[in-house]
């Protein structure tokens, strides 16, 4: 679906069929330590460039609205391999024990 900023992403879900008013990051929604989702953060998140650079299927993110000193508001992603249960520090290039593998 494509996001208030305009790309798509998978995680962003919208409904305004009959009166309704829901925009939500499932993403962000499912993790219970984050703040809540605002539609001005898909314009600085970087899920969408890394689901389109890395198509694994294995690959789970984390992502977390923080507040930076009290005042901004700041993106935290992380990731790791579902398949090697192991933190991807590099998303773009995805998990370094899978790609040994292939
Ligand atoms: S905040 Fe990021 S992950 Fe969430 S819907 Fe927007 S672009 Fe997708």
């Amino acid at each position: 679906m494509r996001t208030p900023a305009g790309t798509e992403c998978r995680h962003y879900y919208e409904d305004f069929n009959r009166g309704r008013q829901t925009q939500e990051c499932r993403l962000i929604k499912a993790n219970t330590r984050s703040l809540p989702w605002t539609p001005p953060l898909c314009a600085k998140c970087r899920v969408p460039d890394v689901l389109r650079a890395n198509g694994s299927p294995h690959l789970r993110l984390e992502l977390t609205v923080r507040k930076r000193f009290g005042l901004f508001t700041a993106l935290e992603l992380t990731g790791y391999c579902g398949r090697h249960g192991r933190p991807v520090p590099d998303l773009m290039r995805g998990c370094e024990a899978c790609a040994a593998e292939d």
